[in-house]
């Protein structure tokens, strides 16, 4: 992997080294970097997030310790972290306001972090998180605005503008995955109705198609996964439709077609020069995604915006997370000044 520093912003930083951590639903990923965004240390856990918020908040502590002990590197040394989180934040106070993932609310991360290790920490979201992480080191580099989609489990959207990361007042936005597709559509995660993520996530697909394979019209996908909702995971649908399940590959294309509308006004009101696609199913089909929202987009954005925006999957895997969030705090750090700490 080529990791190539963002446009300018990051220019004048002092040296030093940076923990960049991904809080994801189901696992935690850490790495401590150095100034070059070399990889000193590395850590892995579950997320264990139904066990509440202070003992997930105490396992994120113990890794931040052991990334140190790791690298051999005095904490106090640590120039900053970032952390992203699965769910709406209060970026500019490091909120985390709900993470139904994990089924923690209002919980003042930024505040416990900078207090237990005397080092400036930054918060966002964690899609916002791993676009950043392309955009400072992956495909959406040089880009000046930026627009990632990321099918998966739900459907995550964010976008970089002008080296930002694009935000509410206070909240982080961008849910592309809660756009209305359907007024009267099935509920959705989020409490609402009809929304793209209740359509065409990757649960919404497997559903449809778990149906089809019990009506026996999957034959591959019901020998490697059944019609058990948990085992249809996106390297299962991309194996099922190599052998040959015309119906999986048709149910996955009408999903990605549906994200591609939506995506399409989007394009009309944004114009982002770089659309980034990732997320499980994207990495699992890159093709089918690229080919039906690519054909989407050309067919329904104004006609004078159809050569202005390059569509592109994203190229860091599990790294763009933890490099995006340690690369915002460095940003953060480095157009706002260190952040005071608690004397
Ligand atoms: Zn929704």
């Amino acid at each position: 992997m080529n990791l190539r520093e963002g446009a300018g912003s990051m220019a004048n930083d002092a040296a030093g080294s940076w923990i960049g951590f991904d809080l994801g639903g189901t696992k935690m990923h850490a790495v401590l970097f150095d100034g070059q965004y070399q990889v000193l240390a590395r850590r892995r856990k579950k997320t264990r997030g139904h066990e509440g918020a202070d003992a997930g908040v105490e396992r994120i502590c113990g890794i931040i310790e052991k990334l140190c002990d790791e690298a051999k590197l005095p904490l106090k040394s640590v120039a900053g972290i970032g952390i992203g989180i699965p769910g709406p934040i209060d970026m500019e106070a490091g909120r985390i306001l709900g993470a139904p993932n994990l089924g923690w609310s209002d919980v003042p991360l930024k505040a416990i972090l900078e207090k237990r290790f005397g080092c400036p920490v930054a918060v966002c979201n964690d899609v916002d998180a791993g676009l950043f992480g392309e955009y400072t080191a992956g495909a959406a580099a040089g880009s000046r605005t930026a627009l990632g989609v990321f099918p998966g489990t739900g459907i995550g959207g964010g976008m970089v503008y002008e080296g930002r990361i694009y935000r509410g007042k206070h909240a982080s936005c961008l849910e592309i995955g809660h756009t209305v597709v359907d007024p009267n559509g099935p509920p959705c995660g989020c409490g609402r109705r009809g929304c793209l993520e209740a359509v065409a996530s990757r649960l919404a697909i497997s559903a449809e198609i778990a149906k089809a394979a019990y009506r026996g019209q999957a034959k591959h996908l019901i020998r490697v996964a059944g019609t058990d909702l948990a085992n249809i995971r996106s390297g299962t649908l991309a194996e099922a439709i190599a052998a040959g399940d015309e119906i999986v590959e048709e149910i996955v294309r009408i999903g990605a077609r549906r994200l591609g509308i939506v995506l399409a006004g989007y394009v009309n009101v944004l114009l982002p020069d770089c659309i980034i696609l990732g997320g499980g199913l994207v990495e699992a089909l890159p093709g089918i995604y690229l080919d039906e929202i690519q054909n989407e987009l050309k067919n329904r954005v104004m006609p004078a915006y159809t050569e202005q925006f390059e569509v592109k999957v994203a190229e860091l895997g599990d790294n763009a997370g933890v490099i995006g969030a340690a690369a915002w705090a460095r940003h953060q750090l480095s157009s706002t000044g260190p952040t005071t700490l608690p004397a």
